[in-house]
């Protein structure tokens, strides 16, 4: 079995708040939500982050952006505005290890974030 906290929750191994899942790409809310609507997008597919992914799967990457976007527009938040991070290493605050982009709506954003 894998290690990986997201290769679980992807794998139904441990459960998740599900609200878009396909053949390649889940998402699920975040357990510690920093937004009224906070949702991580995911592949299915262990990459440690979005470089890994880009190099060895560009198709995979795009589906799965393309995939954000339809969380937002299903979730009735693409008209009023969200955001899309995808934290990454160390000085990014990445603490997991398996690729996400963080959707964020339903409160205004600060700029330039913390
Ligand atoms: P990051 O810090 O960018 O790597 O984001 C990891 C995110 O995963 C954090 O926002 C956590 O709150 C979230 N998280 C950790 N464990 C779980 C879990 N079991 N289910 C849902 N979200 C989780």
């Amino acid at each position: 079995m894998s290690e990986c906290l997201f290769c679980r929750i992807a794998a139904g191994d441990i459960p998740s708040d599900t609200v878009y899942a396909t053949d390649d790409v889940i998402a699920f809310r975040d357990i510690d939500p920093k937004a009224p609507t906070h949702v991580l997008v995911i592949p299915r597919r262990h990459f440690d982050n979005a470089a890994e992914m880009t190099a060895d799967d560009p198709d995979l990457a795009a589906r799965w952006l393309a995939a954000a976007t339809e969380v937002a527009r299903s979730l009735g938040v693409a008209d009023t505005g969200y955001r899309l991070v995808i934290n990454t290493g160390v000085d990014g605050g990445q603490s997991v290890d398996h690729v996400h982009v963080h959707l964020l709506a339903k409160r205004g954003m600060g700029w330039p974030p913390g």
